[in-house]
């Protein structure tokens, strides 16, 4: 899916590999497969076999998978898994890091023991001297500083702390915006983007897509070479809470704006790489589709989009602090 980045995400992406070869020695990172419909059992979910499909279902959850696809759908919210579905015979087999990274933080989100979620950095993509992406006069830096406003005051009155990576048009270096977020002490990170398609038929191309950092050892879901397998960063360790937030971001999305979903989505972003806490990606739409354009350009739904991502950190906070003591 290389041809779906935008141009400065691309950018990002390359830095972020440049850096990691540089200072990481390839391994083996082959996973273990095992049988889906057996795991399934095994978490009290009935396997039914639809031909190319699999799906495993009990009354709270729905997961479908697809014979040699890289995307699933979780109660029809769809992911994407570091490594594809393979089918042999009629047995339909998933990874063990799909299993640890995705399928089992999903039906069983991780509880933080200690440390409550109070304050959140939020990073307004690009600034200064980089735009992002730039359709015509329309440039992603400004969007991206007006919807960090807009998240600011709706996380506040739900009782955040909240931290501006930047509040202004200004330049800040990728590895600085982690660095201004750890140094807050901040207990979650969110990184605000638009998107935008430079091919044929771009114009088809919208919605939402969430971002978290990919797996270690996992490519990322933008590698359509697959060829990342790379080791794992620090912040590695939050893998399964990250999963947790994007979902749940992820959902409010699309359950509070017209949004169309891309999908939840792996990355090695620079930014979140650095990261000493939990963080996402969030692209909120192609500034190159007409339908995203107009929301936008919209305060109003602008205004909707931010309060989504509020609910949806809120909504994470309170079911990975289940059991937290005060
Ligand atoms: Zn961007």
């Amino acid at each position: 899916m290389l041809a779906f980045r935008t141009r400065w995400l691309r950018a990002f992406c390359v830095l972020a590999v440049t850096l990691v070869s540089d200072l990481v020695q390839a391994r083996d990172w082959e996973p273990g497969f095992r049988d889906l419909a057996g795991w399934g059992r095994d978490m009290h979910l009935r396997p039914i076999a639809l031909g190319e499909e699999l799906l495993l279902t009990n009354r709270w959850t729905r997961m479908r998978f697809r014979k040699d696809s890289d995307r699933m759908t979780f109660n029809e919210v769809e992911f994407r898994l570091s490594d594809r579905i393979p089918v042999e015979g009629s047995r339909f087999r998933v990874s063990q890091r799909d299993i640890d990274s995705l399928l089992a933080p999903l039906l069983a989100p991780p509880k933080r023991t200690s440390q409550t979620i109070r304050r959140i950095a939020i990073n307004a993509g690009h600034g200064g001297r980089d735009p992002g992406n730039m359709e015509g006069r329309r440039m992603e830096k400004t969007y991206t500083l007006d919807l960090a406003i807009d998240l600011a005051r709706h996380l506040k009155s739900a009782g955040f702390q909240v931290v501006f990576i930047r509040s202004s048009d200004r330049f800040i270096a990728l590895p600085d915006r982690a660095a201004a977020a750890n140094r807050a002490d901040a207990d979650l990170y969110v990184s605000l983007h638009f998107n935008g398609f430079d091919g044929p038929g771009n114009d088809a191309v919208q919605g939402l897509e969430t971002y978290c950092l990919t797996p270690a050892g996992a490519p990322s879901s933008n590698d359509s070479q697959r060829r990342g397998r790379m080791a794992g960063f620090d912040a590695n360790r939050f893998d399964r809470e990250n999963i947790t937030l994007a979902h749940l971001v992820h959902r409010a999305i699309l359950d509070q704006t017209p949004l169309a979903d891309r999908g939840v989505r792996r990355a090695r972003f620079m930014e979140l790489t650095l990261l000493r806490m939990p963080g996402l990606l969030i692209e909120g739409g192609y500034m190159t589709h007409p339908g995203d354009t107009r929301l936008m350009d919209s305060r109003k739904s602008r205004d909707q989009l931010a309060a989504a991502i509020a609910d949806g950190i809120l909504r994470h906070k309170k079911l990975v602090e289940r059991g937290t003591p005060e």
